[in-house]
């Protein structure tokens, strides 16, 4: 296995997280800039509906409806309590490799986590609608 793969290390890095707000919506003259978001380990994700959903690249969470006097970090802090990277006390260029492994190792938990609880969601609403399909079926709809 190769350790540090560029896409896996990508974005510990402040600058390629800033590359990612382009069109974000809150520039100047409050908390919520680019720069904070980013220093705060965010990266812009928006979808068509939501300009604004940043997601941390480490633990993953996702946020949304920011205000403009929203602080990244600690909002951050408070949404993701158990986030290795905003509780970081050093910078990512300063880490031990063995204290940057430990943190990819939990990195690693968190996107196990998110991809076990989508696919428990998709086979959740499967069974949802096949239930249905049961359903009506037996009612002799079908
Ligand atoms: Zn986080």
């Amino acid at each position: 296995m190769e350790l540090f793969r560029e896409e896996d290390i990508k974005m510990y890095f402040y600058e390629n997280r800033l590359k990612t707000f382009e069109g974000w919506p809150f520039d100047e003259d409050c908390s919520c800039t680019p720069e904070n978001m980013a220093k705060a380990g965010f990266i812009h994700t928006p979808s068509d509906n939501c300009p604004d959903i940043a997601m941390c690249f480490f633990c993953l969470k996702e946020l949304e409806g920011w205000e403009p006097q929203d602080d990244p970090e600690k909002e951050h802090k408070s949404h993701s309590p158990s986030c290795q990277f905003i509780a970081l006390k050093k910078k990512v260029d300063e880490l031990t490799v063995e204290e940057f492994l430990k943190l990819q190792k939990e990195r690693q938990k968190f996107i196990i986590n998110k991809s076990c609880n989508e696919s428990i969601t998709k086979f959740e609403e499967a069974a949802k609608l096949r239930r249905a399909d049961i359903i009506k079926t037996a009612m002799g709809e079908e």
